[in-house]
């Protein structure tokens, strides 16, 4: 078996501790993993970015869109490796980079304990989802055994977004709502960066009676 990610060979490890458990299969090398920053216990109590207190940009969004998201957990900071990583599945269409953090993934979601949840998938526009082969979010929420509800649909394209970067970001919703739903909802994805797209779907569950949003990230 060989890393996911470097593809030298992964040696399994076996000792006095664990010979008579199951081997819990692992995708990635030891050095990859150590790359991996899991995040620090010090964070932002809203996003989950690191850094003590309330972040500013939490700050920011509780003056535009004000209490629409209860929380957001992630798995890990978004570190140089976790950018490269992002990257592989994000413009070259690397499912294997994504499904290299499978175990991690899964591990955390079973300690959040959110199974009750609704997970909601964030949608790709048509010419992202293509380019892509596959939408992060659906699989994230495979992964963790739940099944993808789909709420919204993108009104513009990813692309369309670069202009005037800041002022669109706050103001313009990028998605309309589909289909309204009146229980606990959790919105699923790969990172959390700046939160335009989870608090703006955010935004619209709750002015449609949501009562509870959250949110799970692999990176923050
Ligand atoms: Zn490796
Ligand atoms: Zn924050």
């Amino acid at each position: 078996m060989n890393c996911y990610l470097c593809f030298s060979p992964i040696v399994p490890e076996v000792n006095w501790t664990n010979f008579l458990l199951p081997v819990i299969e692992k995708k990635i090398c030891r050095t990859c993993e150590e790359e991996l920053e899991e995040l620090p216990a010090e964070r932002c109590p809203m996003c989950s970015r690191p850094g003590e207190g309330l972040c500013g940009d939490c700050a920011r969004w509780e003056e535009t869109l004000p209490g629409v998201l209860d929380q957001n957990d992630s798995v890990f900071t978004y570190n140089a490796f976790a950018k490269e990583l992002v990257a592989k599945w994000k413009y070259r269409g690397d499912y294997v980079a994504l499904e290299a953090l499978e175990t991690f993934i899964k591990e955390k979601w079973n300690v959040l304990n959110r199974d009750d949840y609704l997970t909601v998938c964030v949608p790709l526009s048509s010419e992202r989802e293509r380019e892509r082969g596959f939408n992060q979010s659906e699989k994230i929420i495979e992964m963790v055994g739940k099944e993808p509800a789909y709420l919204f649909k993108r009104i513009h394209g990813e692309k369309q977004s670069k202009r005037n970067r800041r002022a669109r970001l706050e103001a313009e919703n990028p998605f309309s709502v589909v289909k309204l739903v009146d229980q606990p909802v959790i919105i699923v994805d790969d990172i959390y960066t700046t939160g335009r797209t989870i608090r703006h779907m955010a935004s619209l569950l709750k002015e449609n009676g949501c009562p509870e949003v959250r949110s799970f990230t692999i990176f923050r």
